[in-house]
């Protein structure tokens, strides 16, 4: 009911402020209140095409050896047709159905009922109940933050039950990777759907509830801000970090147990995988309570852009490097292998201490030191959709002073480095620094027009003491 007040008055503003000219103010914050052609024919594209992509990259690695070009060429040049390929791929079965039930009711179990005890013995992390930022309503909403623990309980069952126990073998994942692949299917589409029926009928903050008109727009970037069942289970926060990225090692793990499996060794660019990939989800989950100030949790609304893709897009894509070194096992020259973990943990070094000192920074309101000195900042103002205006500060130093968003630089470096630990054979294991480039360079762009409209002047004579993006004197 109050969703519908909610769109009836989003409404009404989107016609008086067709009226006068403007654009909602609201603008400024979360996606947009308006679809514009281009936005609603890419997300007609993605939510017609993603799923099939994800399916392509697995499908060939599974028939084809990871080759991309083979498939379509066996069906351009009628040596195969699609019922050939779709009849050579597993279909659901009942063990793969349970396995991923078991995943995710433990997942929600660890989420809700095991209060975060990381925090008191671990020094620096922090855990337990953590606010996240204001939302446009004004709302400010609390966490468990217990991701750290959840990974490490996972993981020593895994161990245990996989290596001492002998319940399961640690091939498990990949033995039913494609079977898997239509359980996450279903789950993605269910929550999405779920959530847009949330968002029309029972909203848990109807006044961060944003209704375009447009129903694919709605459904797939989402109607509501922070959808919660009951006090604590958060579908932004437990989808985006549980189900998807707790597997994430896991998935790994299993692909380097099926290469010892059929080679009888464990080549070291899988090694150099699962490691820098481990290390990207562990930083993760030591600093999930900072992750709570990104723009997944602070901006986006939930739809089947989260949810589809927290449950299909990065489990399946993201480990596309170790499914291709099980089909595909890469050794690497020393000198390879050795530029490889260079790259990675360069990358991931200017990824952490990019965002640890804006982190830094904003939590001190600058009353700190950025490389043993006093932070360089400009000040700056926004106002609010009341008319209170708000002050705020950009750093010009550090990292900050380099590029606008070292830190996505530091983060496609750490991409760049997974897949070129896979050698050159093939493009599939490319993709990720593919996708990486585009997904950042987007936000990279999404993330400055907000800033823009957010800080007006101010944020024009914060490009012109900081002018490059992502690239110093580049771009
Ligand atoms: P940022 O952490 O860069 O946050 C951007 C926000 O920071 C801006 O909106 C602005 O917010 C504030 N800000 C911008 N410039 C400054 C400055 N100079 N000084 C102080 N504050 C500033 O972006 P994300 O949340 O997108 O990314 C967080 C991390 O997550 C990144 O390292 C990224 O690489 C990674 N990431 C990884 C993904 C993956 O799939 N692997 C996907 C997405 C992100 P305000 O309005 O408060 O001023």
């Amino acid at each position: 009911m109050a969703a519908h007040q909610e769109k009836k008055l989003a409404e009404e503003r989107k016609h008086q402020n067709m009226k006068n000219g403007t654009k909602a103010p609201q603008g400024q914050w979360g996606r947009a209140w308006e679809v514009d052609w281009f936005s609603l024919a890419s997300i007609l594209f993605l939510l017609m095409f993603a799923p099939l992509i994800v399916y392509y990259f697995i499908m060939s690695c599974a028939q084809y050896q990871c080759s991309l070009t083979d498939p379509l060429l066996d069906l351009l040049t009628g040596n195969k047709h699609l019922s050939d390929i779709w009849n050579r791929t597993p279909m659901l079965t009942y063990w793969a159905a349970g396995i991923y039930s078991l995943w995710v009711t433990f997942q929600v179990i660890l989420y809700m009922s095991i209060p975060d005890f990381c925090h008191k013995f671990l020094p620096g992390y922090v855990g337990g109940v953590q606010e996240g930022a204001v939302t446009p309503a004004g709302a400010v909403n609390k966490y468990e933050i217990n991701g750290l623990q959840a990974w490490i309980i996972t993981h020593m069952l895994w161990f245990a039950n996989a290596f001492c126990l002998h319940f399961f073998s640690p091939t498990i994942i990949f033995d039913n990777w494609i079977p898997l692949l239509w359980c996450a299917n279903i789950l993605g589409y269910a929550v999405s759907t779920f959530a847009m029926i949330k968002g029309y009928f029972f909203p848990t903050n109807a006044k961060d509830c944003k209704f375009t008109g447009n129903f694919f727009y709605d459904y797939m970037m989402g109607i509501e801000f922070n959808p919660r069942i009951g006090k604590w289970f958060d579908f932004k926060l437990f989808f985006n970090g549980r189900p998807g990225i707790v597997a994430w090692t896991l998935i790994n793990l299993s692909f380097a147990a099926k290469q010892q499996e059929l080679y009888g060794e464990v080549t070291n660019s899988m090694i150099l995988v699962n490691v820098l990939q481990g290390i990207y989800v562990l930083d993760f989950f030591w600093n999930e309570a900072w992750y709570l100030k990104t723009i997944d949790i602070c901006h986006d609304h939930f739809g089947w852009y989260l949810g589809w893709g927290d449950c299909v897009w990065l489990p399946y894509l993201y480990t596309l490097q170790g499914l291709y070194l099980v089909y595909n096992p890469v050794h690497l020259c020393t000198a390879h292998a050795v530029g490889v973990l260079i790259l990675g943990l360069l990358g991931y070094y200017i990824f952490r201490v990019t965002n640890h000192q804006k982190d830094l920074f904003r939590r001190t309101d600058g009353n700190c030191r950025i490389w043993g000195k006093r932070p360089e900042y400009i000040e700056c103002s926004y106002m609010s959709v009341d008319g209170t205006k708000y002050y705020s500060k950009l750093m010009t130093s550090g990292f900050w002073g380099w590029a606008r968003h070292f830190n996505y630089t530091g983060d496609l470096m750490g991409s760049l480095a997974y897949c070129l630990a896979c050698g050159f054979e093939h493009i599939l294991p490319y993709f990720y620094i593919i996708y990486m480039t585009i997904l950042l360079t987007h936000r990279c762009i999404r993330d400055e027009h907000r800033c823009s409209s957010k800080y007006g002047k101010d944020w024009k004579r914060y490009t012109a003491v900081v002018p490059y993006r992502l690239l110093p004197g580049i771009f």
